[in-house]
């Protein structure tokens, strides 16, 4: 037996001490070349399987989506593989959809630091989110098209889900136990009553479309505009209001994984989360989202585009195909009631994390940059010393950067002198989406 040999056996013999304690002496020493190899065994073994299909029904041609499964948050190195998911439901033409499905992961990736390793990577995220979100609506809007799109946008590192949306495309999560989650909320104003009171504090006039005297038609609507969503991308010819800052949810799940369910309101104005989840459990995930597109279809034909994309994170142990088997839902129900008798059930009910199948990593929802883009000072630094734009990464020399706690009620905790800082550009668009300058100036 050879050196490499023996370390792995005594590899072995550590990995098995608890399962086989007795049966089998362990040696103390672990040489280091054999726990770097466990290290790697780990990591191997930590690392789940992603499978995806997606499917669509066109209507008006305006649903588009992005698939992509090998991104690197540091390029040409094969550990930092992640994958996107996303869906833009334009309205208005199909201009914003498109340009945000070229330009968004690009502008989202721009605003992460260099250099981070992955929990520090993760971290970064929801703000390199926002500002990737921000960025692209205002490049888009320099355009001078009209048109506007929804955005949500999943990444998925390994067992980390990371959603960030604006509009109405849902994202939902179902776990083996048959808990559904929503990882986003809907940017209506028929339903979302705090994006309603927003707008109107904003200085929008939220209202039904009047066709006569008295007689009133429809959705909740902003004016002017007339759109029925609070935030989008594009859209620069409603109010500023309608912005384009994202909810950000970001979860890990427990290594029984679980499946993802993204798609536009041509799916979700026809089923609820739960039925959607329902109708495709035990499909494998290429087939899952023509099954969720048909379930919706069945329901209430097709009134609207209709694009679904149905994301499995698979265990790397798993022989079976997700939710089709009994005996892990079993193995669920045993760890639900386990927890269920040390939690009191109105916590149990709350958040799905009390119950320990999804850890809530972080999740914010405000529409003010100044509470989204945080008082990180380091990283608003770039490497030639000048700072950056914490919106569009434009460098600015140190007398251009504008704090974006300048002037904020935010300010309290932080100075005004301290970063994140923004261009003239983004600090005018700010202003305006927090209503603080009219609108199309
Ligand atoms: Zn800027």
């Amino acid at each position: 037996m050879n050196r490499k040999h023996l370390a792995q056996e005594k590899v072995t013999c550590v990995l098995n001490m608890a399962s086989r304690e007795g049966r089998r002496r362990h040696h103390d020493l672990v040489p280091l070349a054999a726990l770097l190899s466990r290290e790697m065994k780990n990591e191997k073994m930590e690392k789940p399987t992603v499978r995806y299909g997606n499917a669509a029904q066109s209507k008006k041609g305006e649903d588009y989506f992005f698939i992509n499964t090998d991104c690197q948050h540091v390029p040409g190195n094969p550990s930092t593989t992640f994958s996107v998911f996303a869906i833009f439901d334009g309205h208005n033409g199909n201009a914003a959809a498109i340009y945000t499905r070229e330009h968004l992961l690009n502008h989202v990736l721009g605003a992460v630091p260099h250099g981070l390793g992955r929990e520090e990577w993760l971290q970064a995220l929801p703000r390199a989110l926002v500002s990737g979100f921000v960025k692209t609506d205002k490049e888009f809007q320099r355009r001078g098209e009209t048109s506007g799109t929804t955005a949500t946008f999943v990444i998925v590192d390994r067992w980390t889900v990371t959603v960030a949306s604006v509009g109405d495309s849902r994202c939902i999560l179902d776990t083996q136990g048959g808990d559904v989650a929503t990882l986003t909320v809907d940017h209506r104003l028929e339903e979302n009553v705090e994006e309603r009171q927003r707008v109107t504090d904003s200085g929008g006039e939220v209202g039904r479309l009047s066709i006569a005297e008295g007689v009133e038609l429809g959705p909740l609507r902003c004016w002017p505009g007339g759109l029925c969503l609070s935030r989008s991308i594009g859209d620069m010819d409603v109010g500023e209001f309608i912005v384009p800052v994202p909810y950000v949810k970001q979860v890990k799940l427990s290594n029984a994984g679980g499946r993802l369910i993204i798609a536009s309101d041509g799916i979700w104005d026809a089923v609820s989360s739960e039925m959607a989840a329902k109708s495709c459990r035990g499909v494998p995930a290429e087939l899952a989202a023509t099954q969720v597109v048909k379930e919706a279809l069945r329901t209430r034909g097709l009134k609207d585009d209709t694009t679904c994309i149905v994301v499995d994170i698979i265990p790397p142990d798993n022989k079976v195909e997700p939710s089709s088997p009994p005996k892990k839902q079993n193995k669920w129900r045993a760890l639900l009631f386990r927890k269920k008798s040390r939690v009191s059930a109105s916590k149990l009910a709350k958040k799905l994390s009390t119950v320990g199948i999804v850890e809530e990593l972080f999740e914010e929802g405000s529409a003010m940059l100044a509470e989204r883009l945080g008082n990180n000072e380091t990283s608003a630094q770039s490497t030639s010393g000048l700072f950056t734009c914490a919106v569009c990464q434009v460098d600015l020399a140190s007398s251009e950067g504008i704090s974006v706690h300048a002037g904020s009620i935010f300010s309290t905790s932080a100075k005004p002198w301290q970063g994140p800082f923004l261009c003239a550009g983004c600090r005018n668009k700010k202003d305006a989406m927090e209503g603080k300058r009219p609108s199309g100036v």
